[in-house]
């Protein structure tokens, strides 16, 4: 059924609305010496580094970072082999705010400055200083709460859009303040791993690339038949639910569809009605198949309270694997993790609105447009498949034959 949101429609408008120009609205401009401050660097390294906002010195002189902050960034770049003005500067907020307190407005205000920077620069890695910086930068390429830093710092997040490595970290002045020398290690350790990046192409896929390798069955016969055949299958599969209520701890719940991805190659999602579940349960019982799953216990309840029993050959939880991985807290959703590896973001935006429980604890998902249902449920079974691959490579784990 064509919907109004139909998949192919999913670039939304809030990123428009992020690049409006806003530039001077936050008033800043009016009360510093150095208004607007352009971009400084030779450009020589394709990096471009993004503070917070001019401080005294800087509003004095006009360019960026010739304070005490700028000088321990240097140092820290010349040990690694990088001279800090062989790259571009910039900052998330462009005339300096006073009393140096940053706050919502300017950030937002500025945002399509430091986006126009990117767009015009082109630098292949982007290093982002801090909260301010990631607050700016990382909303235009996902639109959930960007959170605490702490959940940042340290990834390398590829970028479709700017073709760019994102990588954010600390602040150096943080560091100057609070004089932790294991911060400061892993401060190092992430401009390493960020410079390294300079010339490291971007393989991963794009969002539209990925949708066009998931299969939406809607005719219920033609859903039957190729469950049918998957459960005679063997190899590595990916599975996921989209049901009525986060738990199934009601006699009303329902699963409305089912997704796979078997061996990264083969992904499809159908609805579940009382005669697919019969096919399901043999593709589910089947250990020959070994299971996939982001959160396992959540497809495991599911099954055992709609389908009557327990799940065959579990293999992998990529949830559990991301916190063995890192156990920073809010990092292991698979929103999140295909964000920082994949750079997939916002694949649930049409969705995510039916999706928010009631009083009752019951949401709206039967009334999603079905091919906007089975588009981000099997989304959600390949990037699982995928984040798996990599997580298993992450460990040092053997590869299975079937991966990809
Ligand atoms: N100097 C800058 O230009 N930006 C900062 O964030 C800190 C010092």
């Amino acid at each position: 059924m064509a919907s109004f949101f139909s998949p192919t429609t999913w670039q939304g408008d809030r990123k428009a609305v992020a690049r409006l120009p806003e530039c001077g609205k936050c008033g800043l401009f009016r009360a510093c010496h150095s208004p607007k401050m352009k971009p400084s660097g030779r450009g020589k390294r394709s990096i471009l580094i993004v503070g917070e906002a001019p401080g005294e010195k800087e509003d004095e002189k006009g360019v960026q970072f010739v304070g005490k902050t700028g000088q321990f960034l240097r140092t820290e770049l010349r040990g690694l082999g990088v001279e800090l003005e062989d790259c571009y500067k910039t900052n998330s907020i462009i005339c300096r705010p006073p009393r140096n307190k940053i706050e919502n407005l300017h950030i937002a205000s500025c945002r399509p400055n430091l986006l126009k920077t990117v767009r015009d620069l082109k630098p292949r890695v982007i290093v982002l200083l801090g909260a301010s910086a990631v607050r700016s930068l990382l909303p235009a390429e996902r639109e959930a709460d960007v959170g605490s830093l702490a959940r940042w710092v340290g990834w390398t997040i590829p970028s479709h859009e700017h073709q760019a490595w994102i990588c954010p970290t600390y602040h150096p002045s943080y560091l100057l303040r609070v004089n932790d020398k294991v911060l400061e290690r892993m401060f190092r350790g992430h401009l390493e791993q960020a410079v390294a990046l300079e010339d490291v192409a971007i393989t991963s896929e794009p969002l539209e690339a990925l949708k066009k390798q998931v299969e939406c069955i809607t005719n219920p016969r033609v859903a039957r038949d190729r469950v049918r055949d998957l459960a005679k299958q063997e190899g590595i599969l990916a599975f996921d639910y989209e049901s009525n209520r986060l738990k199934p701890d009601d006699k009303r719940c329902r699963i409305a569809s089912c997704s796979f991805c078997l061996n990264g190659e083969n992904t499809f999602a159908v609805l579940v009605d009382n005669k697919m579940k019969p096919m399901i349960s043999e593709v589910l019982k089947n250990p020959r198949l070994k299971k996939v799953a982001s959160n396992l216990k959540n497809e495991e309840r599911w099954t055992r309270a709609i389908l009557g029993h327990r799940v065959a050959g579990w293999y992998w939880d990529t949830m559990l694997a991301a916190h063995v991985l890192d156990n920073r807290k809010a990092i292991t959703s698979l929103k999140f993790q295909a964000f920082i590896h994949f750079g997939i973001a916002d694949y649930e935006r049409v969705v995510a609105p039916y999706f928010q429980s009631g009083k009752d604890g019951f949401n709206r998902v039967h009334e999603v447009p079905v091919d906007d249902l089975l588009l981000y449920n099997g989304l959600d079974s390949l990037l699982e498949y995928r984040l798996m691959v990599l997580q298993r490579k992450q460990m040092g784990l053997k590869s299975e034959n079937f991966q990809t």
